[in-house]
């Protein structure tokens, strides 16, 4: 199935082995590929069979075994970057000596387009569910114990929900659990909880559904999509981020990102568009971050503020942007993010480039 391939030479196309131990079986894929990283692989290890997925530049290699015997349902993912080398480590149920690994599944040991990939679901587990504001929450997502899956900054992963014997799906991006963790100790739970911010519409199709989902029930979350990469970060001097509403959310793990992993950022600044005071997600602690961090200012935009708003009011202009998108040096690389409704989106892209910024220091979250 790689006939869609266009590389010159078939030296690139991953391949994979596997060898066993008493108690454990271990597969290994040669991505051919430097610079291999834990977010490039997904794994699922579910009722017996083996879903590996690799991401090599924009092409997916997929390893899909009905496995031989029993194991227990853990995968322990190993990443040599620097050699391209991805090892599932598996622990056999009883320890007999496999002459196979299993069962060849749908499209396994394929390398195809990520496009011509379908998005593949795993069940997660509802953990727990808290107010951020009057109609949003914070949702916190278990995944199964088969499952390695790790969201990129900036992509997004779509939900899935069967309402009224149709499939929906709608693209959500997660977040941190909170913009101060500083304070909070990493821990174990750090690559199986998801967080997602989600605002509730009353007469939207999926979020009512999704609010009512229970702690302990389960919704379909799918493999991660976007086309934000980290690189477009490196030597950024100053960070300018542009958030109406939800968009708010790409802006978290970016802000968090910048703030613990560049050397160069001297600047990052938070214009955050709302309707009210009541409607500004996590004020608190995006406060808090800029007391804590000096590199971080906010702004709040309030486009139908309450009497006695003393801050900034109404939507995206040209003359917002031009006071708030400065560089300190004229020389400075800078980076603008910019998520929100469409049309705020389209506004906000718009002004920039007749403010005279190149499409390379615009970036707009879109799926
Ligand atoms: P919908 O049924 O889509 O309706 C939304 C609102 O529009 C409702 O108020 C509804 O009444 C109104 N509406 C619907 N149709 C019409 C119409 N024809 N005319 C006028 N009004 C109409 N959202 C988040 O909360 N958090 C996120 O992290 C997040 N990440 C996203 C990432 C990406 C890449 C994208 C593209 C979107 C993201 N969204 C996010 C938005 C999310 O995908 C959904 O669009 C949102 O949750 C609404 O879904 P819904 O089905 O409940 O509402
Ligand atoms: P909202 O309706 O509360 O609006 C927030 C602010 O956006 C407003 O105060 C206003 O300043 C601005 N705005 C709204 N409509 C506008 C318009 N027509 N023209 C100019 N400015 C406008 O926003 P919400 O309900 O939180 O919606 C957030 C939007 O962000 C949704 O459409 C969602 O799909 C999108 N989103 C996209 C991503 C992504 O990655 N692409 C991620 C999260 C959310």
């Amino acid at each position: 199935k790689n006939e869609n391939l266009d590389y010159s030479s078939k030296d690139i196309v991953p391949s994979y082995d596997w060898f066993q131990k008493d108690d454990s079986i271990t597969v290994v894929i040669y991505t051919k590929q430097k610079n291999m990283n834990p977010e490039l692989v997904i794994a699922d290890l579910h009722s017996g069979k083996l879903r590996g997925e690799i991401i090599v530049k924009d092409y997916s290699y997929l390893l899909h075994v009905e496995l031989s015997f029993e194991v227990h349902e853990e995968v322990i993912v190993q990443v040599s970057e620097k050699v391209g080398k991805v090892e599932f480590v598996l622990t056999k149920r009883e320890p007999l000596s496999w002459k196979t690994l299993g069962q060849p599944l749908e499209s396994h040991n394929s390398f195809v387009k990520c496009t011509d990939r379908g998005l593949c679901y795993r069940k997660c587990k509802l953990l727990s569910k808290e107010n951020v504001t009057h109609d949003t929450r914070l949702f916190c997502l278990m995944l199964p114990p088969g499952t390695h899956l790790q969201v990129p900054v900036g992509h997004h992963v779509y939900l899935k929900q069967t309402i009224t014997d149709a499939e929906i799906v709608k693209p959500y991006t997660p977040v941190a659990s909170s913009l101060v963790s500083k304070f909070k100790s990493p821990s174990c739970c750090d690559k199986t909880h998801i967080f997602f911010m989600i605002k509730i519409y009353p007469s939207g199709l999926f979020t009512p559904v999704l609010d009512a989902l229970q702690i302990g029930e389960y919704i379909s979350l799918s493999n991660p999509e976007g086309n934000f990469t980290t690189l477009q970060v490196e030597e950024v001097e100053e960070l300018f981020l542009l958030a109406g509403g939800t968009g708010f959310t790409p802006m978290v793990k970016l802000l968090n990102y910048a703030l613990t992993s560049s050397n160069t950022l001297r600047v990052a600044k938070l214009m955050f568009f709302n309707k009210t005071e009541d409607d500004i997600l996590w004020r608190r602690q995006l406060e808090q971050l800029s007391l804590n961090d000096a590199r971080f200012d906010i702004q709040f935009v309030l486009s139908e503020p309450k009497e006695g708003w003393l801050g900034k009011q109404g939507r995206i202009s040209s003359s917002l942007l031009s006071q708030f998108v400065k560089r300190s040096k004229c020389d400075s690389k800078i980076l603008i993010c910019i998520c929100g409704p469409l049309a705020f989106m389209e506004q906000g892209i718009q002004f920039l480039q007749d403010l005279g910024h190149s499409s390379k220091e615009i970036h707009c979250f879109t799926a």
